[in-house]
């Protein structure tokens, strides 16, 4: 029972932090935090890099869909 929660605790931790290495916070948007996601923001409007690059480079996660489905089953007819 324990060992099963530290378990659960472990994994979802490491599912949910940052992908930056040097972040300790917890992924909201595409693996990364709020705060890096911000920076990631910025460097793509200065042209420096593009999503696709950080994409290919593992700094962010490809897009969720879950969101979307997540809507349409919302917004679907009642099952
Ligand atoms: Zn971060």
């Amino acid at each position: 029972m324990l060992a099963n929660q530290w378990h659960m605790m472990h994994t979802n931790m490491n599912a949910t932090k940052c992908l930056n290495p040097k972040c300790q916070s917890k992924a909201k948007v595409r693996g990364l935090c709020s705060a890096c996601y911000v920076r990631a923001n910025e460097v793509i409007k200065k042209g420096l890099t593009t999503w696709k690059t950080l994409e290919a480079t593992k700094r962010i996660l490809p897009p969720q869909r879950k969101k979307t489905s997540t809507v349409k089953w919302l917004l679907g007819r009642a099952i």
